[in-house]
């Protein structure tokens, strides 16, 4: 039994003061949520304040990047260790933007990765094809590559607690949110490779989120889908109303 995931990834919005309320308003508005793990992701800068509003509540902390040093002369960096102590759990590797906008390869979000899992940390590590890949028939070859090359050198019981994020670049921040059907067979491709990979234990034990443009009006319906185990959510985590309304989506 895969247990759903409803991951919120502020990216660079909000202030330590701007989390804290956003925070605060989320943990009553889910106080009551069954059956589903919410986890935030706010900006570093947020990450103290954030761990102590999350305390004692449900709610689950983890950063947006890491270095993938231990430590060292990396200006402006912040290593697995440091998230750690501040209460993160979980931290998202090789988001598209990382990806496209300060140039990480595989190999960089593989030893992300890496980092994290070795500082007790669980990755979300994310994948997905852009407009062009996708309009030439690319997406599979991409997330194979993608899958593949960001977990190589990894063996199945160093990746026991990874999860994996879908996520389209044409439908991250631009409200073209995938058709359940693409989003499903996003997932379900994903579970193969990783099957391929690893074996069908960690396959059918890994969850696999979708994310791009998930709004509280289409989150059920992606949930219905069979190879879909939530959701990583940008745009609509940043409001309490919008961000609790997709937790409790089952109710
Ligand atoms: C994201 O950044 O991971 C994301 C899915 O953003 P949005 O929900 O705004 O498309």
């Amino acid at each position: 039994m895969r247990k759903p995931i409803i991951a919120g990834n502020h990216k660079m919005n909000l202030t330590p003061t701007q989390t804290a309320a956003l925070l605060r308003d989320l943990k009553a508005a889910t106080k009551a949520t069954t059956g589903v793990q919410t986890i935030v992701f706010p900006p570093f800068t947020s990450l103290v304040v954030a761990n102590e509003i999350v305390a004692n509540s449900p709610i689950e902390l983890g950063a947006q990047n890491i270095h993938q040093a231990p430590k060292g002369a990396y200006t402006g960096e912040i290593s697995a260790a440091m998230i750690a102590e501040v209460g993160c759990q979980w931290v998202i590797c090789g988001h598209s933007e990382r990806r496209q906008l300060f140039g990480e390869s595989n190999v960089v979000v593989r030893d992300k990765v890496r980092a994290a899992i070795e500082a007790g940390l669980s990755p979300i590590l994310c994948v997905g094809e852009t407009l062009d890949e996708r309009n030439a028939a690319r997406t599979k070859e991409v997330l194979r590559d993608q899958l593949s090359g960001s977990l190589s050198g990894l063996a199945a019981n160093e990746l026991q607690n990874l999860v994996i994020a879908y996520e389209p670049v044409w439908a991250i921040g631009t409200g073209m949110t995938a058709t359940p059907s693409d989003a499903e067979n996003g997932c379900c491709y994903l579970r193969s490779v990783l099957g391929e990979l690893y074996g069908s234990n960690l396959a059918l034990s890994t969850r696999i989120l979708y994310g791009g443009s998930v709004k509280p009006n289409n989150i059920v319906t992606l949930m219905a889908e069979e190879n879909i185990d939530g959701a990583l959510v940008g745009g609509a985590s940043l409001t309490s109303e919008a961000f609790s309304a997709i937790v409790n989506y089952h109710e």
